[in-house]
């Protein structure tokens, strides 16, 4: 299936200018409307690579993340911003890079990659609802036990809100706290 484009030239990295560029970029593929309903939770995936300020431009600018973000929360959706950084920890490059108070100020909310689900075999009472609610289908029953496939989860982490025993935990998987210990 071919993949739609829009290309909008932006002479600044001002505000009202970046925002007015991204919502015609959006326009010209048929608003935002056409791909975020109210009540979503849309990640975005800005590219975060390490930590550096705006002008390096090596990550992507903040007012460009902004400008997304309000385009998405004017859809009555909900904005996620994450990525997994080459280098470094989500939060510092988010903070140097100037994305982690755009994020504050826009009511996003932070999603670290590599962050992971577990379930707790002893507390899932085995009702499936988390199955139901993964948009990856990222869950499976495999003999008696839920298991997850990390390849095709996104780190939504519906699966923890809406499961009823609290069997379902979020953190850091034990490869990365190994490397980063
Ligand atoms: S975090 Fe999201 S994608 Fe991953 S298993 Fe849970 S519901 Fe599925
Ligand atoms: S929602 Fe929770 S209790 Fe239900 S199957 Fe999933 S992990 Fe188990």
């Amino acid at each position: 299936m071919p993949t739609e484009v829009s290309i909008v030239r932006c002479p600044d990295y001002d505000q009202k200018t970046v925002l007015s560029s991204v919502r015609r970029a959006a326009d010209l593929l048929g608003g935002i409307n056409a791909f975020v309903n109210p009540g979503e939770r849309v990640l975005l995936k800005p590219n975060l690579l390490k930590a550096r300020p705006p002008e390096a431009a090596v990550t992507t600018h903040p007012e460009v993340v902004r400008a997304v973000i309000r385009l998405v929360h004017e859809t009555g959706a909900q904005a996620m911003v994450g990525d997994s950084p080459g280098i470094g920890d989500l939060r510092r490059v988010c903070e140097r890079s100037g994305i982690l108070a755009v994020v504050e100020q826009e009511g996003a909310v932070l999603a670290d990659f590599d962050e992971a689900v577990t379930v707790n075999d002893h507390t899932c009472i085995r009702c499936g609802i988390c199955q139901s609610h993964c948009p990856q289908k990222a869950i499976a029953d495999l003999d008696n036990k839920l298991v997850i496939n990390y390849r095709n989860c996104i780190r939504c982490f519906c699966c923890q809100e809406f499961c009823p025993s609290g069997a379902i935990t979020v953190g850091r998987g034990w490869m990365l706290n190994l490397t980063r210990s």
